[in-house]
């Protein structure tokens, strides 16, 4: 399998530490709110790279943390007047339902911040004995400059380092490059913890550096998010852990490209933003979204339409028509050629949209249909468009040796005799359409 790696900037082949083990640790939602499509784009990526990973027979451990507490969560519990936990147990929830709607596979730990508090302090503390990390009045900051290696991963150059500039706010700008905190010292009314440099809440970049060195140790396989996280988050990230252990951290680091609406980035700061429940509402299946997703490749842009959704609405009602017409008792053999397409699209750094072309040319294939049927289970391994669950719909006695008959007959021109067959399959209640992809067939209601 070949993967794009941004720390090395360029496609590589992966080759995890262990034979057959995998470590991917991808970086979850900040559970202040519910969150939007553009956001599910990254988190059904980085479930097709796991499923890729499984199908490659890796056996992968996947950690994916909550963020459960920040400065948003903070500001909207106290706009709301409650808990802030409370709040971030609402949208874990929520989160945790829209997984299955998306089919995407649970991770195998979600870990909150909120319980990873004493992980964060003795990696600081590691930072403080090394003098990678320094204390201030309002907290304790990282060290840019005592890490020579910083900006390896986004490719900026030091140029835009301001010395002594610190940032005390979990996002900011690649011109802001500067010392950043890795633990904020107690504000009145917030929520705070005992640490032995003083009382207070950990920025956002050090729970991922804790969690994943506690659940996948010191040095792991892949790291994921959506491109945005590249600077300063992932960065953040090598710098505090490579800085503590004087190791490298992670091998391959794996970036999503964001979903636009109108040309601009999908986000909750420019209110241009749908929910998943937004799509259901109108109508539409939430694997019609995950489908959408796989048109595009995933370091690719792509523009979100209403249209866009129909579109691939009714391509995927299609195919499960199509499944549904070659489902038969018997499950065949894989066929190898068929199956050597899909496997090379997806192998060369993920590309779904050959995947999916792989996929149409298997349903338009006459190959036969139990092949076919146990061709296509194999495809949605990674798919994932539950094509297993598209009901078998069970023909009358005659009728599949008539339909093909029809096929055959139609191909020779003997169009007469092919009607006769048609006006024979409505007397057994079956409705025949003829489409570029082959005869479909329904039971009439
Ligand atoms: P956040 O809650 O903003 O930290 O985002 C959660 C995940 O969604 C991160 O991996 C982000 O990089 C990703 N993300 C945010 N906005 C978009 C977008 N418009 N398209 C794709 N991924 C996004
Ligand atoms: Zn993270």
């Amino acid at each position: 399998m070949r993967i794009y790696n941004h720390l090395a900037h360029k496609v590589e082949n992966f080759e995890p530490i262990e034979p057959n083990q995998v470590g991917l640790y991808t970086c979850g939602p900040t559970v202040y709110d519910f969150v939007h499509i553009g956001n599910w784009r990254t988190y059904v990526f980085e479930d097709i790279l796991k499923r890729v990973l499984q199908f490659n027979e890796h056996n992968v451990v996947h950690v994916m943390n909550f963020t459960d507490i920040d400065d948003k969560i903070i500001k909207r519990a106290k706009e709301q007047n409650v808990e802030f936990t409370k709040l971030t147990q609402k949208y874990e929830e929520a989160f945790r339902e829209d997984l299955g709607k998306l089919n995407i596979l649970p991770a195998d730990f979600y870990t909150r911040a909120t319980e990873y508090i004493a992980q964060m302090i003795e990696l600081i503390e590691r930072l403080l004995k090394k003098g990678a990390a320094y204390k201030a009045e309002d907290g304790i900051y990282f060290s840019v400059e005592k890490f020579p290696d910083y900006g390896k991963l986004s490719g900026l150059s030091k140029g835009n380092l301001k010395k002594g500039a610190r940032v005390n706010d979990d996002l900011y700008d690649k011109e802001a490059w500067s010392d950043f905190a890795l633990w904020k010292f107690e504000k009145p009314g917030e929520p705070s913890w005992e640490a032995p440099f003083g009382r207070g809440r950990p920025g956002w970049h050090i729970e991922c550096s804790a969690m994943s060195i506690d659940k996948l140790g010191e040095h792991f396989d892949i790291h994921c998010g959506g491109i945005d996280l590249l600077f300063p988050h992932h960065e953040n990230e090598i710098a505090q852990a490579e800085a503590a252990t004087g190791a490298k951290f992670v091998n391959y680091w794996v970036e999503g490209e964001h979903l636009l609406v109108d040309g601009e980035k999908m986000s909750k700061s420019l209110n241009n933003f749908y929910k998943l429940s937004d799509i259901v509402a109108k109508g539409f299946d939430p694997l019609a979204l995950r489908y959408l997703f796989m048109t595009a490749h995933y370091r690719s842009k792509l523009n979100f339409t209403w249209e866009s959704l129909e579109a691939v609405q009714s391509a995927l009602d299609n195919i499960r028509d199509l499944v549904a017409s070659s489902k038969e008792d018997g499950v065949g053999e894989v066929n190898a050629d068929h199956f050597r397409e899909f496997s090379n699209a997806v192998g060369d750094d993920l590309n779904m949209p050959r995947a999916i072309a792989a996929l149409w040319s298997l349903l338009k294939s006459d190959l036969a249909h139990d092949s076919k049927y146990a061709t296509i289970l194999k495809f949605d391994q990674i798919l994932g468009l539950e094509l297993d669950k598209v009901e078998m719909v069970p023909l009358p006695v005659g009728a599949q040796e008539l339909i093909k008959k029809r096929e055959l007959l139609r191909k020779e021109g003997k169009f007469e005799e092919s009607d006769k067959a048609r006006e024979d399959l409505a007397g057994m209640g079956l409705e025949i359409e003829d489409t570029p992809e082959g005869t479909k067939w329904k039971v009439k209601k």
